[in-house]
């Protein structure tokens, strides 16, 4: 068998053995075809970083900050995983994220604040060099999905060499103690029971990105709480949003998943559903 080809079928049972291991942990299964898009982003991430992926020296780094102060006068501690790589001397470091590279690159702030906090902490504590910071966005654009979907070697090969997951990121040691700020008023914020949603004005905001989309339907449509929110059944219930048939129904049918999905989920779901014999065996009846 090819390297290729061995290294592909190790990942996929690599892949196999994790998710059952969280099915089994979690009882929770996953629709196939979600099940499949994340198989497709760590087979992508090898093919298009293989040279990063062989050359990366440590993986999953800890890196932890203690003694971090809220503004309430709250200590807490700031951790991170990040990879490394060092090669020739050079030292970089990348904080692989499930999101896609065009989201990264027009809201670089977002990742900005957590890489230097990481590079602070690296750098600083550590006292370990550090040459260079990036993101590594293993989400991977419609255009390569489509290309999957056709299963036209050549279409793949064309959109994966278009594709551009790593982004540079700059360090800028200024903006430590702004983030360390920042993350303190989150864990007053927490500690104190406040969980408020955004305001509903924000869900209408246009997130930057080639995708234009809303923050209503970039975050919070992902968001578990969406039902219970009441910023976003505001946002939802407001006319026009959607064409559902019984406005006092809309709500709890913006962007229904398709009939189909439903359908994997609800199998996979009986799947992972632990069966009478393992049940007795749980609680000894
Ligand atoms: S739906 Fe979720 S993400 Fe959106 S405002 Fe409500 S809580 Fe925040």
């Amino acid at each position: 068998m090819a390297y290729e080809e061995e290294i592909e079928a190790f990942i996929r049972a690599t892949f196999e053995q994790n998710y059952e291991q969280l099915r089994l942990e979690s009882g929770q299964a996953l629709a196939p075809n979600v099940k499949e898009t994340a198989l497709n982003q760590v087979l992508l991430y090898w093919r298009k970083l293989r040279a990063i992926a062989e050359a990366v020296t440590d993986t999953e780094v800890h890196l932890s900050l203690p003694g971090c102060e809220t503004p309430q006068g709250r200590e807490y501690t700031i951790e991170g995983v990040v990879d490394i790589l060092q090669e020739e001397g050079r030292t970089v470091m990348y904080d692989v994220k499930t999101h896609d590279a065009d989201f990264v690159r027009a809201n670089p702030e977002d990742y900005e604040q957590q890489l230097n906090v990481y590079a602070h902490i690296w750098q600083e504590l550590r006292q370990q060099d550090l040459d260079e910071m990036a993101v590594i966005a293993t989400a991977f654009p419609e255009t390569l999905q489509d290309a999957l979907a056709s299963g036209d070697p050549d279409m793949l090969a064309y959109h994966l060499e278009r594709w551009e997951p790593v982004i540079p990121i700059a360090f800028d040691e200024r903006r430590v103690e702004e983030t360390i700020r920042a993350f303190g008023a989150v864990v007053d914020a927490i500690e104190e029971n406040r969980f408020a949603p955004r305001p509903v004005a924000d869900l209408n905001v246009e997130l930057p990105g080639a995708r234009r989309e809303r923050f209503a339907a970039r975050i919070c449509r992902n968001c578990d709480a969406r039902f219970s929110c009441t910023s976003f059944r505001e946002y939802a219930w407001k006319p026009g949003y959607r064409d559902a048939g019984e406005p006092a129904l809309r709500p709890y049918f913006v962007d229904p998943p398709p009939d189909a999905e439903q359908e994997h989920w609800r199998a996979a779901g009986l799947e992972a559903a632990p069966d009478t014999a393992e049940l007795r065996a749980d609680f000894g009846r």
